[in-house]
């Protein structure tokens, strides 16, 4: 009997562990470890944010994984030993035949202070209550929606989140009186889509007067809202709803699977790292693209955790091996219910061969589709 284990309970952890699952006898163990016990898809913060649908509905509980054969632990990870397949965790030792890694990023630890000062962690779901009673009592003022660094998760939702925050002020005769901008450190809006899908979005923004910013990365912000960017500007802001860049966790940081980077670097068709039998995928990998590098999205943590799984019942029982070939997507909400993707072949040479298609309502009914059938084949 082979024990498989997982580490994180987010898109990539839990398809990895579905589809180990479904790949390795029943003999086999498979189990999964979490700091949390819940898991929601990241757009569904937005849905709460901008009332189109509350953050509960679309939540689970990675309890329900064990009816599906799949031994959820919930504890804190303190320390990773891949060499050995073994994790310190909050609830004892954990040591398995193969592991996958999939434990996210967290917050670089310069942006965590801002939080401190009175910004809003525009990515946290803890932040949700705050921001919308900010929101509720705001009369008048500038809102900006700050990308304080890069790389950060899901390129597009900070450009969403302003869109929303613009439609929900409308609907409330409130927007001719707060002015809302978005910043962010890169030179056009969405580099990873490349000039085109970002001039489109640019222009989307503009037409909802919504200032964007480009090239201002945050240095600092102030207790008094003012926020200063390393192209020594200044914004005073009202409410400020910011997004960190991503960090490393400790866990794989500290851990012989981080490169020069900090981030795990497995292979990135197959996500094999350098330890016999231990994969890595999602958010705590930097993949790297022929330009920059894998987009932080659950899309690509959710395919690259069913490759892992598929590679790591190989190395455990024989069989097909499988790879990642770089195609994926990215949906972009726009107002009016109306969604567009940002599709193509990622590691195309001498550039990712991306595209964003029209928006329209059917892509908007896909997007909802698409949360419902995960949250029915991992959860149902
Ligand atoms: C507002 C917003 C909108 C988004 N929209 C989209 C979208 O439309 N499409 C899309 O594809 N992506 C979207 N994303 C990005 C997506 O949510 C992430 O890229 C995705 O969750 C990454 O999956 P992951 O499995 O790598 O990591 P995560 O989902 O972050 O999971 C990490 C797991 O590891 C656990 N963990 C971490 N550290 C420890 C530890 N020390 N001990 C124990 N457990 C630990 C966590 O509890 C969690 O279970 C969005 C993100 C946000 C914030």
């Amino acid at each position: 009997m082979a024990h498989a284990l997982v580490l994180g309970g987010g898109f990539g952890g839990i398809a990895a562990a579905h589809e180990l699952r479904r790949r390795l006898p029943a003999a086999d163990e498979v189990t999964l470890i979490a700091a949390s016990d819940t898991f929601f898809v990241g757009f569904a913060k937005l849905w709460e944010l901008g009332g189109i649908r509350p953050l509960a509905d679309g939540t689970r509980r990675l309890t329900d994984l064990d009816a599906h054969g799949i031994r959820f632990v919930q504890a804190e990870i303190t320390s990773l030993d891949a060499g050995k397949r073994t994790a310190e965790t909050s609830a004892g030792t954990f040591t398995a035949d193969g592991l996958i890694v999939a434990l996210g990023a967290s917050c670089s630890p310069k942006h965590r202070r801002f939080f401190e000062l009175g910004v809003h962690n525009l990515y946290s779901a803890n932040s949700l209550p705050a921001i919308k009673a900010a929101l509720e009592e705001m009369r008048s003022g500038t809102i900006v929606v700050s990308i304080f660094g890069a790389p950060y998760l899901c390129p597009p939702a900070p450009f969403e989140a302003a869109l929303i925050v613009d439609e929900w002020l409308r609907e409330r005769g409130r927007r001719d009186d707060i002015e809302v901008v978005v910043t962010t450190p890169q030179p056009i809006t969405l580099p990873v889509a490349g000039p085109d899908a970002s001039h489109f979005l640019a222009e989307q923004l503009g037409a909802r007067n919504v200032t964007v910013l480009t090239e201002h990365k945050v240095d600092d912000v102030e207790a008094d809202g003012t926020i200063i960017f390393a192209n020594g500007r200044t914004v005073h802001s009202d409410l400020t709803l910011g997004v960190p860049a991503a960090s490393p966790p400790a866990v794989v940081s500290q851990s012989s699977l981080a490169g020069a980077s900090g981030w795990a670097e497995p292979d990135r068709e197959t996500f094999a790292t350098n330890a016999d039998r231990v994969y890595a995928v999602g958010d705590c990998t930097m993949v790297p693209t022929a330009t920059a590098q894998l987009p932080k999205a659950g899309v690509f943590a959710e395919a690259e955790g069913k490759v892992a799984a598929a590679n790591l019942a190989a190395d455990l029982h024989g069989g097909e091996r499988a790879r990642f070939d770089g195609h994926g997507y990215c949906y972009l909400e726009l107002p009016g219910r109306k969604v567009a993707r940002v599709q193509g072949n990622f590691y195309a040479e001498p550039r990712p061969d991306v595209e964003l298609s029209a928006p329209d309502e059917a892509s908007f009914a896909a997007k909802q589709q698409w949360e419902s059938d995960r949250l029915a084949q991992w959860f149902g």
